[in-house]
């Protein structure tokens, strides 16, 4: 089985950014379909990281750091989060 790992990673940082975001701007519509499409903006904007479930744990980590940044995946989903709530789809 395959996984995307950015999706993975991706899909943990968003619920800190936008509760991060969220308090900052309480107008922030926070209902199922912006955080799709949030989720799904960042994850255009960066590059895909497919790798075999049944690689170990930690060599995902490590090769995945290694092809994407933390502060890269932060931007992206940052850029995403102001994008949506500046003009939701919903
Ligand atoms: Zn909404």
């Amino acid at each position: 089985m395959l996984i995307n790992y950015t999706e993975v990673m991706v899909g943990e940082l968003f619920e800190r950014i936008i509760e991060e975001h969220a308090r900052q701007f309480p107008g922030t519509c926070l209902c199922e379909k912006c955080r799709e499409s949030m989720k799904a903006m960042a994850l255009n904007n960066l590059p895909v990281n497919y790798i075999s479930s049944r690689t170990g744990s930690i060599m995902k980590r490590v090769g995945f750091e290694e092809n994407t940044s933390k502060g890269q995946l932060t931007v992206a989903l940052i850029n995403a989060i102001q994008t949506v709530a500046d003009s939701p789809n919903h």
